[in-house]
C-alpha cells in the first residue's frame, strides 16, 4: 500500500476553517496517512504565532512575572478551534500541566514545543487518528544534535503497526528525556524524519504558497512557480536567502531519495514543487531553477606580489577567519589577490583583530575591506555549457548598468553567484530573472 506523509505548517492549522482544509485534503487520497503538525500560526498579518506566544510565556516565567495573560491566549486559541470543529478536546487540563511544569522550571524548549504538542493532540481527536509524542521517539544527542541512528531505532517501532498516526512536529528528547526542539521551522523536519521512517513514497509538506518560486516575490513581481528542483539546488537556494522549507528538512531523506512536495491547503489542486534528488533528463534544455540573493556581506582584498608563485599563502589567510570562528562565504583567487567574502555581522565585532592579524602574519601590500555588499546566485544544475547563460546573464546585468565587483561560477552545473553593492541588489535580481524568462528557462 502507499504510504504517504504530510506535514501541515502553522497557517494550515491557524483555525478551524483550515483544520477542516487539512481533514478534506487527507480524505482526497488515503495514502496521506501519517500527520505531522506545526502549531497554529497567524490567521492575519498582526495575529501572534502560538509559539511566540510560548516564547513570551518561558521569558516571564524565568524573570519571575505572571505570564496568565499569555498562556490564556494560547488557551482560547486552542479552544476556538476545538469549539469550531466541534471537537471534545480539554485544554484547561493541558494548559494548567504546562502552567504548573513552567513554574516549576521554566525550561525554554519545553515551552516552545507545547504548541505542537496540543495541536497534534487535538488534530488526532478531530481526525480520530492515534497521537505520537516525538519525545520519546525523536532523539537528541546529550549536545543537541539530531540523533539519526536513535530515532531510526524508536520511530518506526512507535509507528508499526498503525495505519495512520498523527505526530507533533519540532520537538524529541535528549537522552535524560528533557525536551529538544529543532530550530524555528523544525516541524519541516520532524515531517522529513517520519517520512523517512515510515518509508514514504512521498513526504508533502502543505503551506500557504503554491510552491518555491523562481525568484524572491518582494523583488520581483509575478515571480513563476518552480516545478521540480533537486536537492542541491534547494540548498542553495535557501542557503542565499530562499525560504520556503527549513535547511535541514532533506537531511534525513538524503539516504532514501524520498521527493518532497510543497503544497498549498488554500488551493490544493495546484502541483507545487517536486524536490527530487535528481533532476529528469527531460529537463535538460530548460535549465535555470532560479535566483536568490543575500545583502549584508563584506569582502576583505589581500594583494601581495609574487605570492601566487608560492605556496599556503591562502591557507593561513583562511586560519586568521578560523581562529576568530568567522566562517567565510567564498575565497575568490587572482593572480596574487585573494578576496574572502564574510557576513558583515559575524565580522563587525571581530573586525580589527583580523586585519591586524592579517597585517602581522601576511604583511601584504595592500588590505582592503569593502562593506554593503551583496550576492546574488543563478542556480540551474543541468544547464548545459552551448547555452551561454551566464554571458547572457552578465549582459543583463551590465546593460541595467550595475557594477559586478565579484564573479564565482563553479565548474560544469550553474551556479554562478554575482556580487554587486547592495543598493543595485534589486535592480540586479530583475535583470537576471528577466534574462532567464526570456530564453524561457525557468522551470
Ligand atoms: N512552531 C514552530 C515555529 O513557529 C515550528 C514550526 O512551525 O515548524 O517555529
Amino acid at each position: 500500500m502507499r504510504t504517504v506523509t504530510v506535514k501541515f505548517g502553522g497557517s494550515s492549522l491557524a483555525d478551524a476553517e483550515q483544520f477542516r482544509k487539512v481533514k478534506s485534503i487527507l480524505s482526497a487520497d488515503p495514502a496521506r496517512c501519517f500527520v505531522v503538525v506545526s502549531a497554529p500560526g497567524k490567521r492575519f498579518k498582526e495575529d501572534i504565532k502560538v509559539t511566540d506566544l510560548l516564547i513570551a510565556c518561558w521569558d516571564k516565567a524565568r524573570a519571575g512575572e505572571s505570564f496568565d495573560a499569555e498562556l490564556k491566549t494560547v488557551e482560547a486559541r486552542f479552544s476556538d478551534i476545538a469549539e469550531g470543529l466541534n471537537v471534545p478536546f480539554d485544554i484547561s487540563t493541558e494548559i494548567s500541566v504546562m502552567r504548573t511544569a513552567l513554574l516549576a522550571m521554566p525550561y525554554r524548549d519545553y515551552a516552545l514545543s507545547r504548541g505542537e504538542y496540543i495541536c497534534a493532540k487535538l488534530m488526532s481527536a478531530y481526525l480520530s487518528l492515534p497521537f505520537v509524542d516525538p519525545a520519546r521517539t525523536i532523539r537528541f544527542t546529550p549536545d543537541g544534535a539530531w540523533d539519526e541512528e536513535a530515532t531510526l531505532h524508536s520511530l518506526p517501532k512507535a509507528l508499526e503497526g498503525l495505519s495512520g498516526a498523527v505526530i507533533a512536529g519540532f520537538y524529541g528528547s535528549r537522552p535524560d528525556g528533557s525536551i529538544q526542539t529543532f530550530s524555528r521551522g523544525g516541524s519541516d523536519v520532524t515531517g522529513a524524519i517520519v517520512a523517512r521512517a515510515t518509508n514514504s513514497e512521498l513526504y508533502e509538506n502543505w503551506t500557504d504558497v503554491s510552491g518555491l518560486l523562481a525568484a524572491d516575490p518582494r523583488v520581483v513581481e509575478a515571480a513563476e512557480t518552480v516545478d521540480a528542483i533537486s536537492y542541491r539546488e534547494l540548498r542553495i537556494l535557501s542557503y542565499m536567502g530562499a525560504s520556503v522549507l527549513h535547511t535541514d528538512a532533506v537531511k534525513p531523506l538524503r539516504a532514501c531519495g524520498i521527493p518532497i512536495n510543497i503544497r498549498n491547503t488554500n488551493r490544493p489542486d495546484d502541483p507545487g514543487t517536486l524536490i527530487v534528488p535528481h533532476l529528469p533528463e527531460e529537463h535538460d534544455r530548460r535549465s535555470v531553477t532560479g535566483v536568490a540573493g543575500r545583502k549584508g556581506l563584506s569582502v576583505v582584498q589581500v594583494e601581495k606580489t609574487m605570492v601566487s608563485d608560492g605556496a599556503g599563502f591562502t591557507a593561513v589567510l583562511l586560519d586568521i577567519f578560523k581562529a576568530h570562528r568567522v566562517p567565510f562565504e567564498q575565497c575568490l583567487t587572482g593572480i596574487d589577490t585573494i578576496s574572502i567574502v564574510i557576513r558583515s555581522d559575524l565580522f563587525a565585532p571581530k573586525r580589527e583583530v583580523i586585519l591586524e592579524a592579517i597585517r602581522r602574519t601576511l604583511r601584504p601590500d595592500t588590505l582592503q575591506v569593502r562593506d554593503r555588499l551583496s550576492m546574488i546566485t543563478v542556480v540551474g544544475e543541468n544547464a548545459s555549457d552551448d547555452d551561454n547563460m551566464t554571458v547572457r546573464l552578465l549582459l543583463a546585468a551590465a546593460e541595467e548598468g550595475v557594477s559586478i565587483s565579484t564573479i564565482n561560477q563553479g565548474a560544469g552545473r550553474l551556479n554562478l553567484i554575482l556580487g554587486v553593492n547592495e543598493c543595485d541588489y534589486e535592480r540586479t535580481i530583475c535583470a537576471l530573472y528577466r534574462e532567464i524568462k526570456k530564453s524561457g528557462k525557468t522551470r
